[in-house]
């Protein structure tokens, strides 16, 4: 039922209203309660909330505008839509009606059609408008529930990240004391074995054997210290020196000659004028882990490079170091910097230091990003992808900061 409240001293007017609304068909149906004056139309609202008013403006006592302004004043009344009635239809009069609140004006003598079209229409807007109101206090509440939902997932994961991490600091620290309890008794092995290389006959060959293979442990031993070192943020650099590409070259030449010749590579060094501002150490072994990649993932015949050149408006130096090898899937362009990463079959990795795709343990190039990074530089591969038949080959960008070497 849909209550409507009519308020109006001519006793005339209420009796014609109501027995129009009472027998307007439609569903629910119009249920008419009448008063006639102002005071009693507060009361009769307070009792019982109708659905719609129709107000009469002029009344003696309290007129309706009074009424309309005291119920929009009150939060339980304020939307009850207001439809004014009145005998005059003057200008003004509509005017002070829509102000006090009222949302519509019917002018009598009324003609019954109307009033029953324009309270179906202000009903049909409220309704509709209640819909709204609904919906929109569902999806505020559908909202809320969603960030409720979003913070305790964010809570979740930074709860997973947090436990990452220190399962991340903890596998770094167990490393770094591995590294550390196997070193001392790799560099004794590697002492006793060069003083029975000392001696003569089988002696020689089997301790040479002995001490090549204690180096490799020890190269591994000190990738494993440089990396831990890396992820504690402990990395030790002088980036107050200054270092010419020419001279980490010519030390590189002298470190890979060996290598090369056995799998029949060249090595082009054009270390052009670059002076790098940065640890010697440090950016020796970056490119030592960067040739020694090239010489591992070239096939036998092939070219390796290392070219630097200064870019003036940067203060940076960029150097190449390219090789004609089995290349890199652009997908593992990123994935190879991270520590522990290698593509590709671990189990087919040959385990030579520097044979044909002798893999290591995967922690060649996550040094050289750390170093890198610590020298706020830059490093990226460029490679057309892996294919060992047709090897695009690939190259290493690296920047770093240019210095200038003083002279003594
Ligand atoms: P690894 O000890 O396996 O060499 P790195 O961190 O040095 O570890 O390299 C990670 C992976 O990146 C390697 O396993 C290899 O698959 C790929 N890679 C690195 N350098 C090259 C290169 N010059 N050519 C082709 N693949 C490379």
């Amino acid at each position: 039922m849909n209550n409507i409240l009519i308020i109006d001293d001519t006793v005339a007017n209420l009796e014609v209203l109501a027995s129009a609304l009472k027998k307007a068909e439609r569903e629910p149906r119009y249920e008419p309660r009448c008063v006639k004056t102002g005071k009693m139309a507060l009361r009769a609202i307070a009792q019982h909330l109708p659905d719609l008013i129709l107000l009469d403006i002029k009344m003696p006592g309290m007129d309706g505008y009074e009424v309309c302004r005291r119920l929009k004043a009150d939060e339980r009344t304020r939307d009850i839509p207001i439809i004014f009635l009145s005998a005059m239809g003057e200008i003004q009069d509509k005017t002070q009606a829509f102000t006090a609140g009222g949302v519509d004006y019917i002018t009598k003598p009324f003609q019954i059609e109307e009033v029953l079209a324009r309270v179906e229409t202000h009903l049909t807007l409220q309704h509709q408008k209640r819909q709204l109101q609904e919906a929109n206090a569902q999806l505020a509440r559908f909202n809320e529930q969603l960030e409720l939902l979003v913070a305790e997932r964010t809570e979740q994961l930074k709860k997973a990240y947090r436990n990452l991490e220190q399962l991340d600091r903890a596998k770094s620290e167990f490393i770094q004391v591995i590294a550390h309890e196997l070193r001392t008794p790799l560099t004794v092995v590697r002492g006793y074995a060069q003083l029975m290389g000392n001696r003569t006959g089988d002696d020689k060959a089997i301790a040479g054997g002995i001490v090549s293979g204690a180096n490799r442990m020890h190269a591994i031993v000190n990738d494993m210290l440089d990396m831990a070192r890396i992820d504690a943020g402990a990395m030790q650099i002088c980036t107050d020196d200054c270092v010419p590409l020419s001279s980490i070259c010519q030390k590189l030449v002298q470190e890979f000659t060996p290598a090369l010749q056995e799998r029949k590579l060249t090595m082009t060094t054009e270390p052009g004028s670059v002076i790098l501002q940065a640890d010697p150490d440090l950016a020796y072994k970056l490119f030592y882990h960067l040739v020694m990649n090239a010489i591992k993932y070239t096939p036998d015949g092939g070219a390796i490079s290392v070219r630097g050149q200064v870019i003036e408006d940067e203060d940076m130096a960029e150097i190449v170091v390219a090789d004609t090898g089995i290349g890199i899937d652009p997908e593992f362009h990123e994935l190879i910097f991270e520590k522990f990463y290698q593509t590709g079959e671990v189990s087919v990795h040959s385990s030579g230091q520097t044979k044909f795709k002798g893999g290591g343990p995967g922690l060649g190039l996550a040094i050289v990003r750390g170093i890198v990074l610590a020298h706020n530089g830059r490093v990226w591969v460029e490679s057309q992808g892996y294919d060992e038949a047709k090897c695009p080959g690939s190259k290493f960008h690296v920047l770093l900061p240019i210095g200038t070497v003083q002279d003594n």
